[in-house]
């Protein structure tokens, strides 16, 4: 069956450290490497969000664009920029990695979209890291 996407991008910076209290410092150190430094780095991270779904045959559009920036706008960008992710409560027991911040961006967003339905998020952390996450549906 047909579909359409639109693809919207938002920007923050953050900072991070890519460690678990679950392993020794040892461990830490060999898995994450550099990523695990004690004071942690940063990165200008951009969030896609890919929103699909029928096309309103009066707009053309399948989705309220700038009520959806609003929203991740005050959601994922005023939450996240200029943070350390290690600090917000959702990552208290959970790495900051490019993967669970995907899938936390995916959990905040999904009862959020305007019309259509979420089908994708993308974390763009460097220029060699780009992580999707497609979740569940919303009930
Ligand atoms: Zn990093």
């Amino acid at each position: 069956m047909p579909t359409h996407t639109i693809t919207r991008s938002y920007k923050f910076c953050a900072a991070h450290r890519l460690h678990t209290d679950q392993l020794p410092p040892d461990v830490n150190q060999k898995i994450f490497g550099k990523c695990n430094n004690a004071n942690g780095h940063g990165h200008n991270y951009t969030v896609h969000v890919t929103v699909q779904g029928e096309l309103n045959p009066e707009t053309g559009l399948i989705t309220d664009v700038d009520l959806l920036d609003r929203r991740v706008k005050e959601l994922i960008v005023d939450r996240f920029d200029h943070q350390h992710l290690n600090c917000d409560p959702a990552f208290e027991h959970v790495v900051t990695t490019g993967e669970n911040l995907a899938k936390l961006v995916w959990e905040i967003l999904i009862d959020q979209i305007p019309s259509g339905r979420l089908a994708k998020i993308g974390v763009v952390e460097t220029r060699d890291n780009f992580f999707e996450y497609i979740g569940n549906p919303q009930p």
